[in-house]
């Protein structure tokens, strides 16, 4: 029999919030963990972005907090700004029907005085990155001695990014008496270690479950090495996107590929920890909006970068350490929806994913990467059914001002109404070929080049090699240069 949210002991004024969320069942996490959580059992949960792991601890938070006592009752700890962000976000709207509880943000970038004056002014919540609540709590602007309910989300990242240190730290200043929810992807060691610490009697949940959601449809494609670009351009025309987030290792080749597929006529944004919090929330929202279709970023900035319109991952650079994987392809395939998570991997980086099959214990398949014909006829696809879109629009009185318009360049050209359509699809296009790809086009981007808005100067072109994509990926002979360590670190 399938668990209902009524079943798992939630309040009315929060199964209304759910309902207005659109959850109509409970996920696999939060059907195993509400039900403990509430009933006051400490856990270790295992369970990737995208599972609804924030309702599976945020909603008996939320049950579990005191509207009429105005101070800190629950903390709940993110890896990131972004994360910490996104967690408040959904708090604050399953406590929709919760008008006197309060969450407040502590991150750094944020002014501090806006933080402080939300805890006096009596949050009971606060969902907070390591450092910023550090300072409160040394400056002694925030308090965490009545905390009944921790909860540390996303461990495995706190491990990576050096926090977990602070983790305990953090823990050890708040009330002893609490109940406290470890949710990690993964659980290394360290992380165990710390739940064995902090964590009363823990049960542990989901650490046996596959890493990866099943509702990702995961793809690993092997190019030659220098080809990759043009291979990631391909997939980008050839798969039906709504919004693609693609993983590049550093900040350099963040700008780098973002401002060649912007040249190429993607609408894509950068998105890496070098660039200015503002400017970062600027990208999340042309995503949420639909003006940015694809963002390239490097795993620490896209941590907490969670979309509902993101249909694939690609992962340009395949990662040293499979966890990454996980998180990568994790960023997809959310609420019940089809993902698709791509690797792109050169023959040197075979071991790789055999190292990411091993750990998720799950065969990537193996797929080619789609033809040039079938790239060129999915952006002849695309460009009609945008033009049919603005027919089915019907807005007469603006196409017939556009028609006078274009009526003069006939009359005035000599040209054929038709020529002057063909036109207008061009500048719509923009730069990329329509139909299929042409040595011509391989010279341009081999001069690469900046476009100018990328944060990082680029100076050289992204990729020294040309190779054809359609080619099979040339053997390296023994003594080649991939024997030694080799490979790109992540
Ligand atoms: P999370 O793993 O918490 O980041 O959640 C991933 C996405 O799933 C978010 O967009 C949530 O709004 C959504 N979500 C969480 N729980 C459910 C549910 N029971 N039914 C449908 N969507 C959900």
């Amino acid at each position: 029999m399938t668990t209902t949210f009524a079943d798992l002991g939630l309040s009315p004024a929060l199964l209304d919030a759910i309902t207005a969320r659109g959850y109509e069942t409970p996920t696999r996490v939060q059907a195993t963990a509400i039900g403990p959580l509430l009933k006051g059992q400490d856990l270790v949960v295992q369970a990737p972005t995208g599972t609804g792991k924030t309702a599976a601890y945020g909603l008996p938070l939320l049950a579990k907090v005191d509207p009429s006592a105005k101070r800190v009752q629950a903390l709940v700890l993110t890896p990131t700004r972004e994360l910490a962000l996104q967690v408040t976000d959904m708090l604050t709207a399953y406590a929709a029907a919760l008008p006197e509880v309060k969450v407040a943000t502590l991150y750094g970038g944020h002014p501090f005085e806006t933080q402080t004056r939300a805890i006096r002014a009596g949050a009971q919540v606060v969902v907070a990155t390591p450092g910023r609540i550090m300072e409160h709590l040394r400056r002694h602007t925030a308090s965490l001695d009545h905390v009944a309910y921790a909860v540390i989300d996303e461990a495995d990242e706190m491990l990576r990014m050096g926090f977990l240190e602070d983790v305990e730290w953090i823990l050890a200043r708040s009330s002893s008496e609490r109940q406290t929810a470890l949710f990690s992807a993964t659980i290394p060691l360290p992380v165990r270690r710390v739940a064995k610490r902090h964590c009363r009697r823990p049960k542990s949940i989901g650490t046996d479950a596959a890493l990866t959601v099943d509702t990702i449809d995961a793809r690993a494609i092997e190019v030659a090495e220098g080809a990759k670009l043009d291979a990631l351009m391909r997939l980008l025309d050839a798969e039906t996107i709504g919004a693609a987030l693609v993983f590049a290792r550093t900040q350099q080749s963040v700008a780098e590929l973002a401002g060649t597929l912007e040249r190429h006529g993607f609408r894509v944004e950068g998105f890496h920890g070098g660039m200015s919090q503002g400017h970062r929330e600027r990208v999340v929202t042309k995503l949420r909006v639909g003006q940015v279709d694809i963002v390239v970023a490097t795993d620490v900035a896209a941590r907490g970068l969670d979309f509902d319109r993101l249909t694939h991952v690609i992962v340009f650079d395949a990662p040293k350490d499979p966890e990454l994987w996980v998180h990568r392809a994790g960023r997809t395939g959310r609420s019940g929806r089809q993902g698709h998570a791509i690797l792109l991997y050169t023959k040197r980086d075979a071991k790789r994913v055999k190292g990411i099959e091993l750990y998720t214990r799950k065969r990537l398949q193996r797929a080619r990467l789609p033809s040039s014909d079938q790239a060129a006829e999915a952006r002849q696809a695309r460009l009609k059914r945008r033009i049919r879109a603005v027919l089915a629009e019907g807005d007469q009185g603006a196409l017939e001002r556009y028609a006078k318009v274009l009526a003069e360049v006939v009359d005035e050209g000599g040209v054929e109404p038709l020529v002057v359509a063909a036109a207008l699809a061009k500048l719509l296009h923009g730069d990329r070929p329509l139909g299929v790809e042409t040595k011509t086009r391989a010279k341009r981007d081999r001069k690469g080049g900046s476009s100018g808005r990328a944060d990082k100067p680029r100076r050289r072109p992204p990729m020294k090699k040309k190779v054809d994509p359609d080619k099979p990926p040339k053997r390296r002979g023994r003594a080649g240069r991939g024997k030694g360590r080799g490979g790109s670190s992540t």
